[in-house]
């Protein structure tokens, strides 16, 4: 077994920091996990409003890791339950099922676009078909080679820039390559005679199982916080660091403010899952100045929520929609009571706006009447739902939810990856600790390699391609 750090400590309360301070204090270490907000969780918080319990945004558990899933069904028992949640895409004023499938886009299509639509579609999987498409760097490319550009003009491209603020030119083609499942044309056919695919993606949730805990996300996070102070170990909250301090290649101590009180805390070995270029910054060794280039390159995706207490239920009749018109503000909608009826008050349900923004634009310092009225003017206008039937409505904002992954973000990220991997006694992992596109199974799986992470890096420092390549090999 590896030899085990005498005092650890973990940046960050999200269930990737939770899970590693879990594993640590399970094995009898006097763990410190210091988190930046007043919440326990990050973005897996469940939180309570009166009679209801709200997500910050939809949270679905589907995994490829088996022994997560049997560590959530021990400590979630019943509570873990399988749904089959249908998904929806508002396309073009009209309902059709995510992931899209030939016959429902075109359907959707105005007639004069069905034709050059299907023509340039089938030419581009031909080009696909001989050879394999160069300039497929960004997403408007990768998209427009696979799907052509008809397509990508009223659907993918819109959607995208109004989903990731950016101009879909400079959007990495990795967004696509993890979001967009792409049917292959003999796919197309077994579908069309009800065989199921060869290829299944993690985005096509038809062809997924999906499990959600009754009492929402938060139920994972509690688990692992309450085993976490019952074992000895501390949480504390509403931390600001300062610096992270050391001497050549290893890291000594944390200085950070709290309650207006400035503290350090020795540490003979640093976990954070923080973003990546935030710790960078508050790294006080000598970081090369090319590396301090490379995190200021990286950015992350804001999120603004608006939820909707409502008198009635089944609003849209899916638990999640997709809203593709630039017109429409938001861009996804959930619904609270067809994730789990138990998240909200008998005969009644609520819905998650989600508005994808940045720090500071309009969106973020809409007030809440401001973007109450913003999406009833099109719940109203498409006779979605009526104002009257709003029990009252409320906000939360989320300054790093998706990692923006520009064109050219791989390079950054590896020269920071490169730089961290030669410091002795620090891993950054996480979703925003390793700028990637993890679930909370993603990072369960991360937490649980501590003891691997531990060894690893005594032995032969830290290779993050080799510990986590599923993250960080592009
Ligand atoms: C809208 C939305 C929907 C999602 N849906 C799903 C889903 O359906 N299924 C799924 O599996 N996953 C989903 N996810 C992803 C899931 O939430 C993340 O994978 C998971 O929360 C990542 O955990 P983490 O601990 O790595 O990061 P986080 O949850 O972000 O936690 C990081 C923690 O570190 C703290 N922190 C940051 N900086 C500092 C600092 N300088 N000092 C101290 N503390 C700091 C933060 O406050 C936070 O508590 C979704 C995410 C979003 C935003």
């Amino acid at each position: 077994m590896a030899k085990l750090p005498e005092q650890p400590v973990i940046i960050g309360a999200g269930p990737a920091g939770l899970c590693v301070g879990w594993n640590l204090a399970m094995d009898g270490l006097p763990i410190k996990i210091l988190e930046k907000t007043n919440e326990v969780g990050g973005l897996c918080l469940t939180f309570r409003d009166d009679d209801y319990l709200f997500d910050l945004g939809p949270h679905n558990i589907h995994t490829i890791y088996h022994d997560i899933f049997t560590f959530l069904r021990k400590i979630l028992g019943e509570y873990l339950y399988l749904h089959t949640p249908k998904v929806n895409i508002f396309f073009r004023d009209r309902f059709i099922p995510y992931p899209l499938k030939g016959i429902n886009v075109f359907k959707a299509l105005p007639l004069s676009a069905v034709i050059p639509a299907g023509l340039n579609f089938l030419w581009a999987r031909a080009k696909m078909f001989m050879y394999n498409p160069k300039n497929d760097h960004s997403f408007e490319r990768w998209i427009k080679n696979r799907f052509g550009h008809v397509l990508y003009n009223y659907y993918f491209g819109p959607y995208a820039e109004k989903a990731w603020k950016i101009n879909a030119s400079e959007l990495s083609c990795y967004v696509a390559e993890k979001r967009v499942p792409v049917i292959s044309l003999t796919d197309y056919i077994r579908r069309a005679f009800k065989k199921p695919p060869k290829i299944t993606h993690s985005e096509d949730w038809s062809q997924i199982k999906n499990y959600y805990p009754r009492k929402g996300v938060g139920q994972i996070i509690e688990y692992l916080a309450k085993s976490i102070v019952d074992n000895n170990g501390k949480i504390e909250q509403g931390v600001e660091i300062l610096s992270v301090n050391g001497t050549g290649r290893r890291v000594e101590s944390v200085k950070y403010k709290q309650n207006g009180e400035i503290k350090t805390i020795k540490t003979d070995f640093l976990f954070s899952t923080a973003p990546i270029n935030d710790f960078i910054k508050v790294l006080n060794l000598k970081v090369p100045k090319e590396v301090r280039e490379a995190a200021s390159g990286l950015d992350y995706c804001s999120e603004t929520l608006l939820y909707l207490k409502t008198s009635r239920s089944n609003i849209f009749d899916t638990p999640l929609t997709y809203f593709s018109s630039p017109q429409i503000k938001f861009n996804r909608v959930y619904d609270v009571g067809l994730f789990s009826k138990e998240c909200v008050p008998p005969g009644k349900s609520a819905l998650c706006v989600e508005y994808t923004c940045n720090i500071g634009d309009e969106i973020w310092k809409a007030n809440p009447e401001e973007l109450f009225n913003d999406a009833m003017r099109v719940f109203e206008h498409y006779g979605m739902l009526d104002r009257r039937e709003v029990d009252g409505y409320s906000v939360r904002r989320i300054t790093h939810a998706y990692p923006r992954f520009r064109v050219g973000f791989e390079e950054k990220l590896t020269t920071l990856l490169d730089y961290l991997s030669t410091l002795e006694n620090v891993v950054t992992l996480g979703r925003q600790g390793l700028f990637c596109y993890a679930n909370i199974d993603d990072v369960l799986h991360m937490g649980f390699r501590v003891t691997e992470i531990l060894s690893t890096i005594r032995k032969k420092g830290i290779d993050y391609s080799e510990l986590f390549p599923k993250y960080v090999l592009f």
